[in-house]
């Protein structure tokens, strides 16, 4: 199983994956933040946000939780910036 990341708003509680009535979803009990609700069972597994199994959804689930552009972006941005800070560096 993939691991969670923390809560994106830097809350202490580890966040938990948590299945409400066949929807599974990431939840931190600190803030109330939650992933967005992915839901098995007996509907079509084509619905939008619906998987075939329990495992499918809260794998989604957390796919969801850790997905973070914005975080994401920066730390390719960061990579680059080191990356021509070395070429800088280097002796001519
Ligand atoms: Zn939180």
């Amino acid at each position: 199983m993939p691991t969670l990341k923390p809560c994106p708003f830097g809350c202490p509680a580890e966040p938990r994956v948590v299945d409400l009535n066949k929807d599974v979803l990431v939840l931190c009990d600190d803030c109330g933040t939650t992933s967005f609700a992915c839901n098995y069972g007996e509907r079509k597994a084509t619905d939008e946000g619906h998987y075939a199994t329990a495992a499918v959804a809260r794998s989604e689930a957390i796919e969801l939780w850790n997905h973070r552009p914005a975080e994401e972006r920066q730390a390719n941005r960061v990579r680059e910036l080191e990356q021509e800070l070395a070429g800088l560096r280097a002796p001519t």
